[in-house]
């Protein structure tokens, strides 16, 4: 416990100034697996969001470290009323936290408003460890700050869980989105459990049947569970989002200002193709089917 004590006594900045440091020499040391140009421009536009981020949290950090204390102390929550040790608590607390991100994180991607600040982070059309840092701030902060609260609430979880959680989280999802390549053995072995890069990439597929899929940020057992698993080869995936796809839209003014600007889902050709595709192995007569089936009709006329 003295060493988690220590680790979590450390600024959560520098840790994240110290992975961006990391995850760029690596992806400069081993192959990447997506080629892009402009690098250092991406990672400045990303940063420069990271930075917006920082401003705000540190308000937002107040206002969640707050709510578990009172919740901790008020008993509020499951564990409160199950006697286990406190190292099964701590594990079993940063399973519930990302239990609950994986419900917050499916559902930005089901309501429209949440969706607007979202998209931000599903924006990039070229992708490495600094796409981890591109995200709306009031998204970050406001929302999935919220989905910590209602965890701890939920469960009973407190500072010292949450702390470990942010330990764990941080470098992982750094490690999820950085642009270098693995084999396929860590999809079929520890992709059973965890979510690896190439599952977590899936994510990021400009086609709407994959960006709806693969939610977990730690334990893909929550997508494999709840039906939204989807699987495609990394040299297949086809990054960002059609609507973000001009290079003017990549800049970090733009991204913070367009949660505010009307832009509907822009669906290319191929992923109407491959929803219609699955509408018919499923054999489900849904509204979408009879769109999409129209809507091929059309382009086949
Ligand atoms: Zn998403």
């Amino acid at each position: 416990m003295d060493i988690l004590n220590k680790l979590l006594a450390i600024d959560i900045n520098y840790i994240v100034a110290a992975l961006i440091v990391i995850f760029y020499l690596l992806e400069n040391l081993f192959q990447t697996q997506f080629k892009f140009d402009k690098m250092r421009l991406h990672l400045f536009h990303n940063i420069m969001i990271q930075l917006s981020i920082i401003l705000g949290g540190l308000v937002t950090a107040a206002v969640i470290v707050t709510a578990v204390e009172w919740l901790h102390k008020n008993h509020v929550g499951l564990f409160h009323y199950i006697q286990m040790p406190v190292w099964l608590k701590l594990a079993l607390g940063v399973v519930a936290f990302d239990f609950i991100n994986y419900w917050f994180h499916r559902t930005a991607h089901r309501i429209p408003v949440l969706w607007r600040f979202h998209r931000v982070h599903h924006s990039d059309s070229r992708m490495d460890a600094s796409t981890n840092l591109r995200a709306h701030p009031v998204e970050l902060l406001v929302y999935f700050g919220l989905s910590n609260i209602v965890a701890a609430a939920l469960f009973g979880l407190d500072l010292t869980a949450l702390g470990l959680y942010f330990l764990i989280i941080i470098p992982y999802v750094f490690l999820e989105h950085s642009n270098i390549r693995f084999p396929d053995w860590i999809d079929k072995t520890i992709g059973l459990v965890f979510v690896t890069p190439n599952i977590h990439k899936v994510h990021h597929e400009r086609d709407q049947y994959y960006t709806d899929s693969n939610y977990s940020d730690i334990f893909i057992i929550w997508d494999r569970i709840f039906g939204t698993f989807k699987f495609k080869p990394p040299g297949e995936i086809n990054l960002g989002l059609n609507e973000f796809a001009d290079d003017r839209k990549q800049t970090f003014w733009y991204l913070l200002i367009s949660p505010f600007i009307n832009m509907g889902r822009v669906s290319s050709e191929k992923s109407q193709k491959t929803k219609w595709k699955q509408n018919q192995l499923k054999g489900e007569k849904t509204a979408e089917q009879v769109r999409a089936c129209s809507w091929e009709t059309i382009k086949e006329k």
